[in-house]
C-alpha cells in the first residue's frame, strides 16, 4: 500500500486557502466527533441494489464484446488492417492528420528504446524513461501480451491447470468460502476483493489474440467459468500526480505486475484446492463491468472504476473459476454517476479530448461519427455510462510515446486515504447537484488533481522514503 500519511505536499501555500483548509478541516473534525464515523463506513460500503447490475442495461443492444474491435487488435492485428482499412481513413479524416492504428503502435512500442523519446524535461528525461520502463519488467516473463489482451498469454495467465488437485476441498459454508479466499487474495497483496458470478454479457466473445491473429473460442478453455473473483491494485499517488509524465506510467506499469503475479497466485490457490481456474489480465473479460458486478465501485466519466477511497487510482484483474459454493457480492451505488454529471473535470483536462462531456450517461457512444461504422467500432455497448473515444485516446498515447494517466490524476476521487477525504466521498452518495459542482471547484482551487508537470515530479522523486 501506498503511505499517504505525508499530507504536507498536497497543503495549498495561499493563506486565504489555508484557513479555507482548516475550516473545512475543524469542521470534518467536529462531524467525527458527534460519530460521524459509523456512518463514514456505511456510506462508504455504499448501498445495495437488487438485480444483477448496478445501473440500466439495453437487452436489445448489450451483447460479449467482440475482442476484435478493441481499440489494440485494430492497431496490431494484421487480419483487422487488411480487413477494415475504412477504419484508418476515417478517422484520419477526423482529425486532419496521415494517420493509422498500425502507426500509432509502433510509436508506443517504440518507447521500448527511448533514445529517440528522451527529453529534457520534467518527466521525460533518461531517470523518468528508466523508472517506466523498468517497472513493466517482470512481465517479460510473467505475460507479456496479456498486457496487450492477448487471452492465454503463456506465463501467469496461460489456460493450463498447472497444480489442479484431484481432491476438491470442501469449504463448511458459502460464506467461509468467500471469507478464504478474500484472505488469501489479500495475503497476495490484493487492496480489494469481490466475488461475482460469471455473466457472459460482460465477456469477451470471441476473444481475439493480436499475437497470432486469430479469434479464440471460449471453449478452449477447459471448464465452464461459474465465478468471477476480481481484484483491485492500487497505484502510487504521487506518482499519478506526474501523469501525463513517466513516473505516472511506472505506476501502472508497476499494477500490470501486480495484476499478474496476485491474480496468478490466486488462480493458482483454487488450483491447488482441486476447482480448474484461470488468472485473467487485459483479456477476456469487461472488468470494469465486473468490478461493478462484484460491488467495488462503479463506472466513471473517464470510463474506469472509482473504488471508494481509492478513487479510479486502481487497476483491475480477475480469476475465472468452475468454483461455484461461494458467497456472491452485491452490487453497489456510491453516487460517483452522478457526481460525473455535475463535475467534468477529467473531460477538461483529458489532453486527447477523448472523455465526453455530455451531461447524462448513454446506451450508446455519443461520440462524433457516432453514426459512422468506420468511426464507432470500439466500445461495449448497452451498458449506462459514459461512452469516451477510446481512438483520440489512443492518439495521445502515440503523441506521449507511451500512456496517460491523467484523467486519474484529476478525478476528485482519486484521493489519499485520510479521513477528511473520506468524509466528503460518504456525502457524495446523497448530496446534488449544486454540491457535487462546488466540489469540483474546491478540489480544482486546493490544487489536487491539476499540479503542475515539474513540481509533481519534484515531489515526487524527492518523497522520503
Ligand atoms: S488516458 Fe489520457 S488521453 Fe486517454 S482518456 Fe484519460 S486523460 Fe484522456
Ligand atoms: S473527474 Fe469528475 S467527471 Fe471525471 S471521473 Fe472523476 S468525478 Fe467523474
Amino acid at each position: 500500500m501506498t503511505d499517504h500519511t505525508d499530507m504536507t505536499t498536497d497543503l495549498p501555500s495561499d493563506p486565504s486557502r489555508r484557513r479555507l483548509f482548516k475550516y473545512s478541516a475543524a469542521a470534518a473534525g467536529v462531524a467525527v466527533a458527534v460519530g460521524a464515523g459509523s456512518w463514514i463506513k456505511k456510506r462508504i460500503e455504499g448501498i445495495p441494489v437488487a438485480g444483477d447490475y448496478p445501473v440500466p442495461v439495453d437487452d436489445a443492444v448489450l451483447k460479449p464484446f467482440n475482442q476484435r474491435n478493441w481499440i489494440f487488435a485494430q492497431a496490431g492485428s494484421k487480419k483487422n488492417w487488411a480487413d477494415f482499412p475504412e477504419r484508418d481513413q476515417a478517422f484520419a479524416k477526423l482529425i486532419g492528420e496521415n494517420w493509422s492504428f498500425r502507426d500509432g503502435l509502433k510509436k508506443i512500442f517504440s518507447a521500448g528504446t527511448p533514445q529517440t523519446w528522451i527529453e529534457n524535461k520534467p518527466g521525460y528525461t533518461q531517470l523518468d524513461w528508466a523508472l517506466g520502463l523498468a517497472a513493466q519488467r517482470p512481465l517479460d516473463v510473467l505475460g507479456k501480451a496479456a498486457k496487450y489482451g492477448q487471452p492465454n498469454a503463456p506465463g501467469m495467465m496461460s489456460w493450463e491447470q498447472k497444480n489442479l488437485m484431484e481432491n476438491q476441498w470442501q469449504f463448511e459454508s458459502k460464506q467461509q468460502a468467500a471469507q478464504y479466499i478474500k484472505r488469501a487474495a489479500k495475503l497476495f497483496g490484493a487492496d480489494r476483493c469481490g466475488i461475482t458470478y460469471n455473466d457472459h454479457r460482460f465477456n469477451y466473445d470471441p476473444m481475439y489474440d493480436i499475437m497470432r491473429d486469430q479469434e479464440i473460442s471460449w471453449d478452449g478453455l477447459g471448464f465452464k467459468p461459474k465465478t468471477v473473483i476480481v481484484l483491485l491494485h492500487e497505484m502510487d499517488y504521487d506518482a499519478i500526480r506526474t501523469a501525463p509524465s513517466l513516473p505516472s506510467i511506472g505506476t501502472v506499469n508497476k499494477a500490470y505486475v501486480d495484476m499478474a503475479v496476485q491474480a496468478g497466485q490466486l488462480a493458482d490457490f483454487i488450483r491447488r484446492l482441486g476447482y480448474k481456474a484461470v488468472a485473467s489480465h487485459n483479456d477476456m473479460i469487461n472488468k470494469v463491468a465486473y468490478g461493478m458486478k462484484a460491488g467495488l465501485g462503479e463506472a466513471a466519466r473517464n470510463g474506469a472504476l472509482v473504488a471508494p477511497g481509492l478513487g479510479p487510482r486502481v487497476r483491475i484483474s480477475a480469476v475465472i473459476t468452475e468454483l461455484d459454493f461461494v458467497e456472491y457480492d452485491v452490487p453497489r451505488r456510491f453516487g460517483i454517476q452522478e457526481f460525473c454529471e455535475h463535475c467534468k473535470l477529467c473531460a477538461d483536462a483529458c489532453p486527447g479530448k477523448a472523455i465526453t462531456h455530455d451531461d447524462k450517461p448513454s446506451f450508446t457512444p455519443t461520440f462524433e461519427g457516432a453514426d459512422d461504422p468506420a468511426l464507432n467500432w470500439h466500445g461495449h455497448k448497452g451498458i449506462y455510462k459514459f461512452h469516451n473515444d477510446a481512438k483520440k485516446c489512443f492518439k495521445f498515447w502515440a503523441d506521449n510515446g507511451i500512456g496517460c494517466a491523467q484523467c486519474i490524476k484529476t478525478c476528485p476521487w482519486n484521493k489519499p486515504d485520510f479521513w477528511h477525504h473520506r468524509i466528503i466521498d460518504a456525502s457524495n452518495t446523497f448530496t446534488g447537484g449544486e454540491i457535487h459542482s462546488f466540489m469540483r471547484e474546491m478540489d480544482s482551487l486546493f490544487g489536487y488533481g491539476n499540479m503542475e508537470i515539474e513540481k509533481a515530479n519534484l515531489l515526487f522523486w524527492n518523497k522520503e522514503v
